[in-house]
């Protein structure tokens, strides 16, 4: 393999001069080929995966990527003095997960979702009848729905087959605000999107997981560095224009210009909707309609730090608020990590309403909720650390779904190559796994094989 120096890429103005310049990409068949100049655009775990399989190889590769750290929604913070993970926090299903694989010498403590505590609004603990009613309840629901997408014609929001679902089986204000609260805990956090924007026909789209759940005691970010190392990675560089032509492709950032014969675009999908990186020529309609109509919202994570556990044993502690969504549960880090620490979950529309609070309020509601399970002379929390998926310019919110009137051909399209010049990879265009790290680095690394090919 011929090491990557910064000579062999045009960077600056005089790179979109000569661009035309470049050499053709000269043997594109064997793996052995040390030709080949790829961009990679992005570090989170997709673009990671590709450049790590395109350099072992044999091609030289550059990957650019705005943040000052690679991972992207893989991002560990330790400020509170233990490590929390702001983005993805699960392995979901360790049976060949290829980030299991990547984990393999690392420590992980699998999850047991069935250890769960749920309150009512007052602060009540349900009882065990309330909690099997929720548990039938939400069976219930969830087979309406398949019956209704059996005989519908067209798509529809999944609220459409769950509210009437919910209304015949709950029948009085409490039953349907602890249905409402598993609705929105059971789906709505697990999607992050509201079942208003979830299609029914396909909002579960994509292949099941096994082998059980597994969290990172010691940070998800322990993960990178195999991935990482020996890239030449160029942070904060973010791209703003991206040309590609039948001669070889421009990668335009704020800081350098890269020509090359192939990029990897591994962009989230809130940013390829924002239209803040521009293609050109234009993306072809099929992919441009896809990054449409493919959803892409919010789940937020505020994690708060006790000088002491006052709290359940429970991994989960569940809360069905009188306004649906707000603080609907909270995991108990204790349980897996040892440390202090609560976190709060919010998902799309209420997520979206904490976005624009301060940290102060942002706090101050979530620990209203906890007193009011746990009363007045809880402890104020020593520490907090909030996630903003929605206001990160770099994500735009946290994981793709299947909005009303999106397909899963769309995720194919949007995982489709342009020519044989320009390709993608990122979560969202994974048909079998998306929303999770493993989609993504499958994708990026069939996006990396199709490029070698
Ligand atoms: C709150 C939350 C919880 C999650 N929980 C889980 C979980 O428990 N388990 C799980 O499997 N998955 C989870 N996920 C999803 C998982 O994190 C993602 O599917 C995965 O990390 C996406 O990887 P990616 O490489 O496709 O995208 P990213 O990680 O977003 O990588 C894309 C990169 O592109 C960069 N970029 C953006 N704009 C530009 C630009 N203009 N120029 C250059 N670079 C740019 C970004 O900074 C980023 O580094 C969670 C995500 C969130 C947000």
């Amino acid at each position: 393999m011929r090491p990557i120096t910064r000579r062999r890429w045009l960077t600056g103005s005089a790179a979109l001069a000569a661009s035309t310049l470049l050499p053709r990409c000269a043997t594109p068949q064997g793996r052995s080929d040390s030709s080949l100049r790829i961009v990679v655009v992005g570090a989170g775990i997709a673009g990671l995966g590709a450049a790590r399989r395109l350099v072992d190889a044999g091609a030289s590769v550059v990957v650019v990527e705005a943040r000052d750290r690679v991972g992207g929604r893989i991002w560990t913070d330790r400020s509170l003095g233990s490590p929390l993970d702001l983005g993805a926090s699960w392995i979901h299903g360790t049976t060949g997960n290829p980030v299991a694989a990547l984990a393999a010498d690392l420590v992980t403590v699998p999850v047991d979702y069935e250890s769960m505590a749920r309150y009512d609004t007052d602060g009540k603990p349900l009882t065990d009848a309330q909690d099997a009613a929720v548990d039938r309840g939400f069976d219930a629901v969830l087979e309406a729905v398949e019956r209704d997408r059996d005989t519908r014609d067209g798509d529809a929001p999944l609220a459409s087959s769950t509210g009437p679902a919910r209304d015949a089986i709950a029948r009085d204000a409490t039953s349907r605000r602890l249905l409402d609260a598993e609705i929105n805990t059971a789906i709505e956090h697990e999607y992050a999107a509201s079942v208003e924007s979830l299609s029914v026909l396909h909002y579960d789209d994509g292949e099941d997981e096994s082998g059980g759940d597994v969290i990172f005691p010691g940070g998800y970010d322990a993960i990178l560095p195999t991935l990482a190392a020996g890239l030449d990675l160029r942070l904060s560089h973010p791209v703003t224009r991206i040309e590609h032509r039948p001669g070889g492709c421009t990668v335009v950032t704020t800081e350098e210009t890269f020509a090359c014969d192939r990029v990897l675009v591994t962009l989230p999908l809130g940013v390829l909707k924002a239209g803040v990186v521009q293609f050109a020529p234009a993306l072809p309609d099929r992919k441009a309609n896809a990054i449409a109509r493919l959803g892409f919202d919010v789940l937020d994570k505020l994690y708060l730090r006790f000088d002491r556990v006052f709290w359940d044993d429970a991994l989960l502690i569940g809360r069905a608020d009188a306004i649906t969504g707000r603080w609907a549960e909270f995991l108990n880090l204790h349980a897996l990590t040892a440390a202090p620490v609560l976190v709060g979950f919010n998902a799309a529309a209420y997520a979206r309403t904490m976005q624009a609070r301060s940290d102060a309020e942002v706090v101050a509601d979530a620990v209203a909720t906890l007193r009011s399970v746990y009363g007045p002379g809880m402890p104020t929390p020593t520490g907090m650390l909030r996630t903003r998926w929605g206001a990160d310019e770099f994500a735009r919110g946290s994981y793709s779904h299947l909005a009303v009137g999106s397909t899963p051909g769309d995720r194919d399209a949007l995982a489709a190559s342009v020519g044989d010049r320009l390709y993608f990879a990122g979560e969202a265009t994974s048909r079998s796994h998306a929303a999770t790290t493993h989609g993504a680095l499958t994708s990026g690394r069939a996006a990396a094989d199709a490029m070698l090919r």
